[in-house]
């Protein structure tokens, strides 16, 4: 059984019949990956994490999501330290590191795998793409996830179980994926959250079904983002998610792995993306300027808030 309560010190508020109740303090956190070095993108997203949190008397938390062991560096890492400091940001120590909790993961997985909601899955992304345009040259339209990928064909889920174990003591390359049908249908209720960004607001539908069966765990990794998020927001006590709207669509699947886990769910804040002149969202991966590079250019704190409309 998963702990949901956080591990910290809980406030006593009088009351006007001045009985002690106890009321949890907001908790906020700051989850970047340390796969490249950190951009205004992120500034927004750490800014506002620490004014939100202040603004609530709340705490804040960082998270380094690092299960990508090949693409996450202590390099990364260190510089995230700096940019934050940098950005006058203030944080709880100790820091949780994905990468040292990955048997909390695997538990996790494990109990979806005992419960017949998860499967090994052993096509190669170019696998997926060959089959995916035989199925269209076939007059198949094939669904897109919200991100744009198509869903993971149904060959691995349809499989026998004797199939399954003798792929798997093959030792063939293999991640392991949620069978979406049969999770929703464990699950049994209409699932939604509470939602105060700058998209649509208020209560949202949730609608995991549009992402096919996800991936839990990664071939190249012990676990995936979606599984180990939410593990480590229930895990932290995790109040209030802030992040940005590219991730707005991932929370449907995160509410189903909350209701399959029995992990309690935030309140999610999806905010703007910052963008480039064309209106592309920055990304690491495209190179665009980091933090360090405007810190280097004489920019000042003030300036960076000015930039990213704070
Ligand atoms: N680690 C993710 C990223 O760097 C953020 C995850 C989240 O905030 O839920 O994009």
């Amino acid at each position: 059984m998963i702990n949901t309560l956080p591990r910290d010190p809980i406030e006593f508020v009088a009351e006007e019949s001045m009985t002690a109740i106890p009321r949890q303090k907001p908790v906020f956190r700051f989850a970047p990956s340390p796969n490249g070095p950190l951009h205004l993108g992120h500034a927004l997203s750490a800014l506002l994490n620490q004014d939100m949190a202040v603004s609530a008397g709340g705490r804040l938390l960082l998270r380094i999501e690092d299960i990508d062991l090949t693409r996450c560096t202590p390099e990364f890492e260190a510089g995230i330290y700096a940019d934050l400091e940098w950005l006058s940001m203030d944080w709880e120590r100790p820091v949780r590191r994905q990468s040292e909790h990955f048997e909390a993961y695997q538990a996790a997985l494990d109990s979806l795998i005992a419960r017949g909601l998860a499967y090994p899955s052993f096509m190669t992304r170019g696998e997926i793409k060959t089959w995916v345009a035989a199925a269209e040259a076939n007059g198949i339209l094939w669904p897109r996830d919200p991100d744009g990928s198509p869903l993971y064909p149904p060959n691995d889920r349809e499989r026998s179980h004797f199939d399954r174990q003798h792929l798997l003591a093959s030792g063939m390359k293999h991640a392991w994926r949620l069978d979406m049908g049969k999770a929703l249908e464990a699950v049994g209720e209409a699932l939604s959250w509470e939602e105060t960004g700058d998209g649509d607001r208020g209560r949202i539908a949730a609608n995991p079904g549009a992402w096919g069966d996800v991936v839990l765990s990664r071939s190249d990794a012990p676990s995936s983002y979606h599984l180990s998020v939410v593990l480590d927001d229930a895990l932290q006590g995790i109040t209030h998610v802030v992040r940005g709207l590219d991730l707005f669509h991932s929370t449907s699947v995160h509410r189903l792995l909350q209701a399959l886990l029995d992990l309690s769910a935030p309140t999610y804040h999806h905010h703007r993306l910052v963008t480039d002149k064309d209106g592309r969202k920055l990304s690491k991966s495209q190179g665009d300027t980091g933090l360090a590079e405007l810190r280097n250019g004489g920019l000042s704190l003030a300036d960076i808030r000015c930039l990213v409309g704070l």
